[in-house]
């Protein structure tokens, strides 16, 4: 017996064998029907898609073999891939030196005789065979010889596409992976835009709406006063006498103050009312929804929530100027007759509400 000896683009003919990922899969019918009609025209009780490995032969199609491959030592194929241009054709292997002593000749499957045309892709390389065996020794006519050729071209054909179905999926899954990034990167920007949005209408040392957020809300809510005929109060909230808080107890206390009253003024809110520091210790609240008896009763319940919270240095008051808008009233007027409130109860001795 002679082993068939490597072709001389082996590593390349490999590779592009193993890219296919065909060895050891499942049967498919493509290659099934090609190797039936093989054994018809061919008129042979055997005929295989025999893909040369490495150190094996693999079937990835048989009609009337069992075994699933062979070692490539034993392989007629390995011979056959040697000349892709030629079908190797094999009269009577008892009588051939490459093949005489060969086991698959001698034992089971008992060949006699062979023909292979080589699977040639399309960069040059044979990947296999198709080939038709019998137990008797025998030749092919030309037209059985020219049609196997043609069928082996079929299954290169059909390997063909399982490249290309394989090269897609792998388009398709990095397309995904694109995307998937490309989405990340989206929603990132939007978080950061919305917290960049965020931190631009946030007063920082309060942490309530600063005085952007309340201008903006100011001229929303008197829109929707205008169509829905709703009636929108505003509080202007100013510490009493925060000059000599900050004077006696330094700048740092005067901020700690700020804070705590914001937060006072917030837990004593309704959820629909607008909490913002309109200036340095000046806070403005939106009261939507509200007439002006029910802006005076809310704007009680701030004054009395600071005077009655815990301070830590000393008492702690506000003054606060309501005024409630009448209709189509522009959001200067209302802010303007809520101060002339405000500094009505600053005149009035402080720690008082006075409404417009
Ligand atoms: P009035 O009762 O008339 O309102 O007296 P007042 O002392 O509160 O009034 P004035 O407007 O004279 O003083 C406001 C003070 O608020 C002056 C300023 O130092 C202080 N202030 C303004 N912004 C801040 C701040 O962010 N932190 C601190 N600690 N103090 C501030
Ligand atoms: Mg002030
Ligand atoms: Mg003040």
């Amino acid at each position: 017996m002679i082993v068939a000896e490597r072709p001389h683009n082996e590593p390349g003919r490999l590779a592009e064998l193993r890219a296919l990922d065909v060895l050891d899969t499942l049967p498919e019918q493509g290659y099934d029907d090609i190797t039936f009609l093989a054994s018809q025209i061919c008129a042979t009780p055997i005929a295989l898609v025999s893909l040369i490995d490495d150190d094996r032969q693999w079937f990835k199609s048989r009609v009337g073999l069992e075994t699933e491959e062979t070692h490539r030592d034993l392989a007629f194929c390995a011979h056959a891939i040697l000349e892709p241009e030629d079908v190797l054709v094999v009269p009577d292997a008892a009588r051939d030196e490459r093949f005489a002593a060969n086991p698959l000749v001698t034992g089971d499957p008992n060949i006699r005789f062979y023909a292979g045309a080589p699977l040639m892709s399309s960069s040059g390389n044979a990947l296999g065979t198709l080939c038709v065996i019998d137990r008797v020794p025998r030749e092919l006519t030309e037209d059985q010889q020219t049609a196997l050729r043609a069928l082996s071209r079929q299954v290169m054909a059909q390997l063909d596409l399982r490249r290309l179905v394989r090269d897609l999926e792998s388009s398709v899954r990095e397309r995904d992976t694109y995307q998937s990034l490309l989405e990340d990167y989206q929603r990132q920007l939007e978080e950061s835009l919305a917290s960049a949005t965020a931190r631009s209408l946030t007063d920082p040392l309060t942490g309530v709406n600063n005085r952007r957020a309340f201008e903006e809300r100011l001229a929303e809510e008197l829109q929707r006063n205008r169509r829905s005929g709703t009636t929108l109060s505003l509080a202007l909230i100013d510490v009493d006498h925060f000059k000599s808080y900050n004077d006696t107890l330094g700048h740092s206390a005067g901020d700690a103050a700020l804070e705590r009253l914001a937060a006072t003024l917030v837990d004593t809110s309704r959820s629909t009312d607008f909490v913002a520091r309109y200036g340095g210790e000046e806070f403005a609240v939106l009261l939507p929804n509200t007439d002006a008896e029910g802006g005076y009763i809310l704007a009680e319940r701030f004054r009395k929530a600071v005077e009655c919270a815990q301070w830590p240095h000393r008492a702690m008051t506000v003054s606060i100027g309501v005024a409630t808008s009448a209709a189509a009233i522009a959001p200067d007027e209302l802010i303007t007759t809520a101060d002339e409130a405000l500094y009505r109860a600053k005149e009035r001795g402080r720690n008082r509400v006075v409404a417009a």
